[in-house]
Formats: C-alpha cells, structure tokens, sequence
C-alpha cells in the first residue's frame, strides 16, 4: 500500500522522491553493524540532523562486505542504502570514481562524461538531489563517511566545519 506522500512530511520536495528511494528508506539494504570490520566511520550532518555509521571488511584492497547505521531523512538512508549495494566487491579506487561521478551529478547540471549516467547504475536516481542544493548534503554524507573510513581515518566526519 502506497502512503499519501504527505504522512511522510515530503511536502514541496515532492517528485525528488521517486519511488526507489522511498523502497530503501523504509526498507534500507546492508542495515547492519559488521562484527568482523576492519574499516569503520561515523558521519554527521548537522544540518539536517542525519548521522551514519559506516562498517566495512576490506581485503586486498577491496570492499568484500559493508553495513551501514544511524539515523536520518529520506535521502540520507536512502543513498546510505543504495551506496552500499553499488560499493560492494569494488576497490577503494573503483569507490573513488563512482564518488566522483555521482557528486557531480548531485551538485549541478550534469557536467560529466556522456555515458555516466549508465555507469552509476540505481545511484542515477538522485539526479533530482541537484535541484535542492540544502538536500546534498544529505545525499553525499554515507559517501564523505565511507571515503573516511576506506582511508582508516576511523573519526566522525562532519559536512560542516566544527565552529568550536
Ligand atoms: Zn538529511
């Protein structure tokens, strides 16, 4: 059963919410905290209030296994989701390409290389996220956490600069 989108407080973002992201919000994949990780990163987005935890199992070099948890809207689960599907059995350098296309394709009129749009497969579902410049934040957040882990920095990154 379909909910009225205004039970989901969605209002004015409206059709930036299709219906993928919507599955893995409510239904968000790789929900899980990895026991055995040997990467791991929280990410903060104060301001929207979205926080991420973001587990990982590298081995050589590549993501064999990756869960994720936390809190937060929409876009922010519905990416850290949709994320941890296409990052899965990727090497840290294959995680950096797709990062780099999918930021350009949530931080304005696409700009990449034709051919893009294919290669990011379910992530191309967040092309709306562009028009809502307060949303990429939320969108980027599960990434800028996974970079941070990838590269053992191991902290709690943060969209914002700490003002304390
Ligand atoms: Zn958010």
């Amino acid at each position: 059963m379909t909910e009225p989108q205004a039970m989901d407080g969605l209002d004015d973002l409206g059709d930036l919410y299709g219906e993928m992201i919507l599955d893995h919000q409510r239904r968000p994949r790789n929900f899980r905290d990895l026991p055995d990780a040997n990467r791991r990163a929280v990410g903060h987005n104060p301001l929207c209030g979205d926080r991420i935890a973001i587990t990982v199992r590298l081995e050589a070099d590549s993501i064999r296994e990756i869960g994720f948890t936390g809190d937060g809207c929409a876009i922010s689960k519905a990416s850290a989701s949709i994320m941890t599907d296409a990052v899965k059995s990727r090497t840290r350098a294959e995680v950096e390409a797709l990062y780099g296309k999918f930021h350009s394709l949530v931080t304005g009129p696409s700009t990449g290389a034709p051919g893009d749009g294919a290669a990011l497969g379910k992530l191309a579902v967040f092309g709306g996220v562009s028009r809502f410049p307060m949303r990429v934040k939320c969108a980027t957040l599960a990434w800028h956490t996974l970079r941070a882990a990838l590269e053992g920095r191991g902290a709690t990154v943060t969209t914002e600069k700490e003002s304390s």
